[in-house]
């Protein structure tokens, strides 16, 4: 569940419980105060017919003068005396106002009461009082009133629902509103945080312009966080560049040194001589190695290659005779094409070549073929190389083009797992890309996309 949902719905329902509880709470006082005033009135009224007995009145005490004045609409009087007799204002007709064992047992402790009764479907408010002359209880008086308020009670009710039920909605509406308000400041900062993560840089910065409050503050500690790391970043790349810069000298003089060794045979044993040419051996490695690591360096440093008008078949045939020479028992056969000009950097270009067909001469045995062709489509040079080898296994295809990643049926094979990232590299500076197909014991295809400079005219023959 989102945040912005569930900020919606508290607030929803922190509004529901307050206007519910006030709703409850006005709905209750004004009931009780309008009993109160109702049952207030209704004593008033049993004081004043009281008020109206007079002494002269006895025995005949209920011969009340202008009892039915007393009454109204809306306003009932009985009147009972110690023999039992009723007396009904005339309103009454022949319905008799009840006396429950509870009110009359009250009434004889000389205690008025207060009841809520129905009748003949009315709602109805009842007074019950002893009636007291000289001390001594003559009968019990009772007043009635229709509890006509009661109908506006229950349309208040109602309105008090209805309208806690719209200002929930209300709420709800208005609290997404201010969710979507104050979330989308972060929903920035994700967006801008996924863009540099999809950049795999860290030279970008979350753009937030805004109050300092606590999104300014996460925007500012994460753009923090992102110098941080890109100056570690920047320092780390510096030294695997500074420290390849440096090995290569003395790995090259070391080089010379051991080659001159090697070629002064005389008074050699053969265990000597096979530790020297294990020795350049490793040096030759370790030589790659270092120079793969200080292409890496620079490429992640941000260094562009510089773009010049190059003729991609005449790149290939360098790059082709070149590998020859180690391509012992191996056929290499090459599908030439007409002058193909693209915008590139033809050193890269060749370095590029070298890789693929130093791998594809690593890994194919004696009596494969290799295959380089060279064709144009659609705006997209294709340059292939294709052997007959010992392939990848599928799971190893995923991760070939990663740094120092070697399946292991390579690592008999010397290597340094560098290759095809630099290969990768050169191939995204010249806005293509590169991509494998192989059948483990089948073969390898590596092909590269290059885009073309619009004046390609390509003569492929074999
Ligand atoms: P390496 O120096 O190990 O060849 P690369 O980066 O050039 O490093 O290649 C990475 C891995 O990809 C190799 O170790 C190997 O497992 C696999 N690979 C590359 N080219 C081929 C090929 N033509 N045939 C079979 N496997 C290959």
């Amino acid at each position: 569940m989102s945040i912005r949902l569930r900020l919606t719905l508290w607030y929803m329902g922190v509004m529901a419980v307050t206007l519910l509880s006030a709703s409850f709470l006005l709905y209750v006082f004004l009931q009780h105060n309008l009993e109160q005033d109702m049952d207030q009135s209704l004593a008033a009224k049993a004081s004043d017919v009281a008020a109206n007995i007079s002494p002269s009145d006895l025995p005949f005490i209920f011969e009340l003068r202008n009892f039915n004045a007393f009454a109204s609409a809306d306003t009932y009087l009985q009147a009972i005396d110690t023999q039992g007799s009723v007396y009904r204002t005339r309103n009454l007709g022949d319905t008799t106002l009840p006396l429950s064992k509870e009110t009359s047992a009250a009434a004889q402790r000389l205690q008025p009461s207060h009841e809520t009764v129905f009748l003949e479907g009315q709602k109805l408010r009842l007074y019950t009082t002893p009636l007291l002359f000289r001390g001594t209880a003559i009968g019990y008086l009772q007043v009635a009133r229709l509890m006509t308020a009661e109908d506006a009670l229950v349309r208040l009710q109602q309105l008090l629902l209805v309208g806690s039920a719209v200002g929930v909605v209300l709420a709800g509406f208005v609290g997404w509103l201010l969710a979507r308000a104050s979330l989308r400041p972060i929903d920035a900062i994700r967006q801008a945080a996924h863009a540099i993560g999809q950049s795999r840089g860290l030279e970008g910065r979350v753009p937030y312009r805004g109050p300092t409050d606590e999104v300014g503050r996460l925007a500012a500690t994460f753009n923090e966080m992102l110098e941080h790391l890109e100056e570690a970043f920047v320092a780390q790349r510096r030294f695997v560049a500074d420290a390849s810069h440096e090995l290569r000298t003395p790995l090259t003089s070391m080089r010379i040194n051991v080659d001159i060794l090697r070629k002064q045979a005389d008074g050699r044993s053969t265990d000597e001589a096979e530790t020297l040419d294990d020795i350049a051996s490793e040096l030759e490695r370790l030589s790659r190695l270092v120079s793969g690591l200080l292409d890496l360096a620079r490429a992640d440093a941000g260094q562009h290659l510089e773009r010049r008008s190059a003729d991609l078949r005449s790149i290939v045939g360098e790059a082709c005779d070149q590998a020859l020479v180690l391509a012992r028992g191996v056929t290499l056969r090459v599908v030439e094409s007409g002058p193909m000009e693209i915008l590139g950097s033809p050193d890269h270009l060749k370095q590029l070549l070298l890789i693929l067909l130093d791998n594809a001469l690593k890994y194919t045995p004696q009596g494969g073929t290799i295959t380089v062709g060279l064709t144009a489509a659609d705006g997209w040079v294709q340059l292939r190389v294709a052997d007959t080898g010992i392939g990848i296994a599928p799971e190893d295809l995923p991760h070939v083009f990663e740094r120092f990643y070697r399946a292991n049926s390579a690592r008999r094979k010397p290597g340094t797992g560098l290759g095809l990232a630099i290969a990768q590299w050169i191939a995204t500076e010249h806005g293509g890309r590169i991509t494998v197909e192989s059948i483990p014991g089948g073969g390898s295809i590596f092909t590269v996309w290059l885009p073309t400079t619009g004046r390609v005219s390509t003569v492929v023959h074999a």
